[in-house]
């Protein structure tokens, strides 16, 4: 889904200067050097489940369409797999920006459209922030309690393969049910600190 024909057009320079400076100074790159090869969008392997493609996800940032870009599905189904960045040939940090996307909109309050990846980040970090590390049955059993998360997966029925990938994992020995905390608990926070991730 690219800009769309009827949509008032405003000069970067009037909306998107702050936003896009503002993103640079985060993602560490340049964002205004984009000229819209699309190559970072070819290079994703996820990029037909999205609905704003990856360059345009850099366009709309420099419009300063921020409300779009918060509530689009893109900033949720993005792996953070870095093949964007890697075959940009002007060094745009595309993957950083849709980390930055994702984590301003989670602070937002906006109601993500991805409800469940977006309830997955946020359990996800937590576990992070709270043992230094993910413990995959302290993780899924967090992020199965959360309400939104529950309803959805008693209404699909997809609770069953979580049990069944579950059983599979124990019998073979791969889950722990015990957390190991992490020795520099605090190292951890402050790189949660430094990246701006979100509670
Ligand atoms: S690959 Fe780089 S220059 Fe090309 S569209 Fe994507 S961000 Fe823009
Ligand atoms: S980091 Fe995100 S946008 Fe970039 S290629 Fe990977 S999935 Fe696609």
């Amino acid at each position: 889904m690219g800009p769309e024909k009827n949509e008032e057009r405003i000069p970067l320079l009037e909306r998107g200067e702050e936003y896009v400076h503002r993103l640079e100074e985060k993602a560490g790159s340049s964002i205004s050097a984009c000229y819209q090869c699309e190559r970072c969008t070819n290079a994703c392997p996820v990029s037909h489940f999205m609905d704003i493609k990856p360059h345009h996800v850099i366009r709309y940032v420099q419009l300063g369409w921020q409300e779009k870009l918060m509530a689009s599905s893109t900033i949720w189904v993005c792996l953070s797999c870095e093949m964007c960045s890697t075959y940009c040939p002007n060094q745009v940090a595309v993957a950083q920006v849709m980390i930055r996307l994702r984590n301003e909109a989670a602070k937002s309050g906006i109601r993500p459209q991805e409800r469940i990846l977006a309830a997955f980040h946020k359990t996800f970090l937590n576990e992070l922030k709270r043992f230094g590390r993910v413990n995959e049955v302290w993780l899924m059993a967090s992020l199965n309690l959360r309400p939104e998360v529950a309803v959805e997966k008693i209404r699909t029925g997809s609770w069953k393969y979580d049990l069944d990938a579950a059983v599979t994992l124990w019998r073979r020995g791969r889950l722990k049910l015990l957390p190991h905390r992490c020795r520099d608990m605090e190292e951890i926070r402050e790189i949660s600190r430094i990246k701006g991730e979100q509670e």
